[in-house]
């Protein structure tokens, strides 16, 4: 089975902060996946000035099309209606990697204090991610 976080302190802190003016970028197997649970490309998605697809945010809410929130409001209440098939990225965050590919908490994560260690071999979905991405923009 495929290296998790063990617990995550999103749902118990209510947060959805990285869901919000997201930028995450989206491997072909996020897209073939969420296609095939009937939602749109056109609808999930924008390509970014780099190339790359990344997720679409709502221009109601400025959120993650996935996230169900009432409000704009950066600190409102929101739950991804997404959780089982969501991409790859948001599995893995917040640990990205630096400019040396070593893996670091996203200071722009506010309970990153409160993840517990990265299991074992997340970084090398990590890795993976990032060579998948760097190959797949167009
Ligand atoms: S910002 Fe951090 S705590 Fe908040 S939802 Fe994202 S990963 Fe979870
Ligand atoms: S797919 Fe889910 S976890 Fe990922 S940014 Fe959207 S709402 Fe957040």
């Amino acid at each position: 089975m495929a290296a998790e976080w063990e617990r995550s302190p999103c749902l118990e802190r209510g947060c959805s902060k990285c869901c919000r003016e997201t930028e995450m970028p989206l491997t072909r197997a996020d897209i073939s996946r969420i296609e095939a649970l009937g939602h749109k490309l056109s609808f999930f998605t924008v390509v970014h000035t780099d190339g790359s697809v990344r997720l679409a945010n709502s221009r109601e809410t400025k959120a993650c099309v996935f996230l169900d929130t009432e409000s704009s409001d950066v600190d409102a209440p929101g739950t991804c209606s997404l959780w089982q098939d969501r991409p790859e990225g948001c599995r893995i965050y917040p640990l990205i990697l630096d400019e040396l590919d070593q893996p670091f908490l996203d200071e722009l994560c506010p309970h990153r204090d409160e993840f517990p260690l990265p299991p074992v071999g997340l970084r090398g979905r990590l890795l993976m991610l990032s060579d998948i991405l760097d190959g797949e923009a167009i």
